[in-house]
């Protein structure tokens, strides 16, 4: 799993945080951490030479949402010699997934590694030397979390935009707090929808959309994103966490928005989607 909860203060922690840590700090956090759904003890694994990333392992309680089978049984003699590799910590680039196709529609909160593919089914076994350095990337779902969390700068990460090397966290907005001089601006805008006109206006407000922040979607995308989602009637009461990548438009009505014409440039958590829709 990719975050941990420190058993006295309650503070979050990622694995990339605990991977930039000195090893002393790492050594303070030792029998402290524990898996912020069911509380059971967790400890951390770094990056290792294969190239899996670094995480956090628990022994979860059975019904606990973040247990994930482990995977890695194969065996060593039938791999691939490789190169060794190594994630590139500080700068990342970011995937576009399509969260709303059919592929996706199963299970988007199992995601886990995106370099390597899936953890464990690899026939190659990294071992030979120079070691290789492999971009890491990122999803919108990750960098989500990381934003509800409210530990973005804490991962020191960086992301490559038109020649420019940006501090991820200044790439990435909560759309409550938008200024007019982000008008035009590319980012990542991120918060809980609370309404739509089942249309084309998934609203941050309960209202229809002024003076406040919307995501549009246009033609293209619409009848594709009504099918995968289903339509709701009526606010959404809790909210549901979303991230949206594009730019952002702030029109003289005083209305603010991002318009989507490719919907891998959005992420929406479904499981809290559809638990609003009852
Ligand atoms: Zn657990």
């Amino acid at each position: 799993m990719d975050v941990v909860k420190h058993k006295k203060t309650g503070q979050i922690y990622s694995a990339y945080q605990v991977q930039n840590m000195s090893e002393e700090k790492q050594l303070e956090l030792k029998g402290l951490i524990i898996c912020r759904e069911c509380g059971k003890d967790a400890w951390f694994r770094k990056k290792s030479v294969d190239g899996k990333e670094p995480c956090f392992s628990a022994k979860h309680d059975i019904d606990c949402n973040l247990k994930k089978s482990n995977t890695s049984s194969n065996k060593k003699e039938n791999r691939v010699s490789q190169n060794k590799r190594e994630a590139d910590t500080n700068d990342i680039g970011i995937l576009f997934k399509d969260y709303f196709s059919n592929a996706s529609l199963a299970g988007d909160d199992n995601e886990e590694s995106d370099v390597f593919g899936k953890t464990g089914d690899s026939k190659n076994i990294y071992d030979k030397d120079p070691t290789k350095t492999v971009q890491k990337t990122w999803t919108l779902k990750r960098i989500l979390d990381c934003a509800i969390n409210n530990n973005l700068d804490k991962q020191g990460f960086s992301l490559e935009i038109d020649n420019k090397i940006i501090p991820l966290e200044k790439m990435v907005s909560s759309w409550d707090g938008v200024t007019k001089q982000q008008n035009g601006v590319q980012g990542f805008f991120w918060g809980y929808l609370q309404s739509s006109d089942n249309e084309i206006w998934l609203n941050s407000d309960k209202k229809y959309p002024y003076n406040s922040f919307s995501i549009k979607l246009n033609e293209q995308v619409k009848k594709r994103f009504w099918l995968s989602m289903g339509k709701i009637k009526g606010n959404w009461k809790n909210g549901v966490p979303a991230i949206v990548f594009g730019e952002l438009k702030w029109v003289q009505s005083g209305k603010i928005y991002v318009e989507i014409n490719d919907l891998t440039r959005l992420y929406i958590n479904r499981r809290v989607y559809k638990s609003n829709s009852n």
